[in-house]
């Protein structure tokens, strides 16, 4: 990259920005692995639409990130700016309150569990199944996140997103061909900047009570305190359609395909949840991808399925003659 960039950077942004140069990803991911950004900023809406204008204008390369827990990025880290929408976007606006549903708007940034904590703190149900996913409402929207029967398509109304041409536009439920795990964003190069989540008014006791009992749940059957990015794996499609609950965990077609213990280097499959792997303290990106890969042609031998994984690989991983 240029070495003007930085200097037009800092001037874009003013002499206060925090421009960082080849910032380690793994800082960032909560896998905890990942080379570096080559710049790294945490924007605000405005940095955001300027930064992408000039990158544009210069051919640079842009990544948008939002909290890094369901993000795998490679040793080799990421070419170009690594822009990170958190703790910079991450006001939530409450609408009118004197009806049963109330109209809560989220900046992209903002992190889910605490927007769940808001929302059961003005007595606001929907997002119970939320409190204990660990992204931003960005990242949440992009993925259609979910848990216990619940997820982000049953509570958007709208978004408000940034488009490539660098024009913004409101995108209604219905457009963001939400599915499992899967949103239109996923593919259309559109940034989140806010989402309006539609919520009920509910006792805060019964709320907070639903909240326990997800949180019970989870950390029954999950490596909470463990680094990962959650489920490794989608759920397999077993053509019974296509919510969470009709189709196949992943750990099942795991532990039949006995890999329940396996692991490369400090990466491995966790003891508590199968499909969850994890780094042990000292794993890279490459043990990671290389504990994917040596599962999912596990899983294909055995039970000759195509394991997907939800994390979402960012950069240049190992080929397969150099898988280890
Ligand atoms: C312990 C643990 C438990 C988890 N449990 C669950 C669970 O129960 N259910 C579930 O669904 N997930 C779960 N996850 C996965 C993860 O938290 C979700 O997928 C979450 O929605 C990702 O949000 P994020 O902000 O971290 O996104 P990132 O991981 O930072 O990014 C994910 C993708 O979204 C894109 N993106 C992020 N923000 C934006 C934006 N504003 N505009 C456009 N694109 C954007 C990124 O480019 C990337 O492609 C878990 C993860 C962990 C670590």
């Amino acid at each position: 990259m240029d070495s003007n960039v930085i200097t037009d950077l800092r001037q874009m942004l003013g002499e206060g920005a925090v421009i960082l140069e080849n910032e380690p990803l793994s800082r960032h991911t909560t896998f905890g692995v990942g080379g570096p950004a080559q710049v790294y900023i945490s924007v605000n809406r405005q940095e955001l639409i300027d930064i992408l204008a000039y990158a544009k204008e210069k051919n640079i390369p842009c990544t948008v990130i939002g909290n890094g827990s369901n993000l795998l990025v490679s040793d080799r880290g990421i070419d170009g700016i690594v822009l990170s929408i958190g703790s910079r976007m991450n006001k939530v606006t409450l609408g009118p309150t004197d009806q049963e549903q109330v109209v809560i708007t989220a900046e992209a940034g903002a992190v889910l569990p605490s927007v769940a904590r808001e929302a059961a703190g003005k007595w606001l149900s929907g997002l119970e199944f939320a409190s204990g996913i660990p992204g931003t409402v960005g990242g949440a929207v992009v993925m259609n996140a979910g848990a216990y029967g619940g997820e982000m398509k049953d509570v958007l109304r709208r978004v408000t997103v940034l488009k490539p041409d660098g024009t913004i536009e409101v995108v209604g439920v219905r457009d963001m061909k939400l599915g499992y795990r899967t949103s239109r964003f996923l593919t259309s190069d559109e940034i989140i900047l806010d989402a309006d989540i539609l919520l009920t008014r509910e006792d805060h006791d019964v709320i907070l009570a639903r909240m326990d009992k997800n949180a019970n749940k989870r950390k029954a059957s999950q490596p909470i305190g463990q680094r990962s990015a959650g489920s490794t794996f989608r759920r397999v499609d077993q053509g019974r359609g296509d919510a969470a609950s009709n189709r196949m965990p992943a750990w099942q077609l795991i532990q039949e395909a006995g890999m329940k213990e396996a692991s490369v280097g400090g990466a491995a499959v966790s003891e508590k949840h199968s499909g969850f792997i994890i780094n042990k303290g000292n794993a890279t990106a490459t043990d990671v991808y290389c504990l994917i890969r040596k599962v999912q042609k596990a899983v294909k031998a055995t039970c000759g399925v195509d394991l997907e994984t939800e994390v979402r690989l960012l950069g240049e991983f190992p080929k397969e003659e150099e898988e280890q």
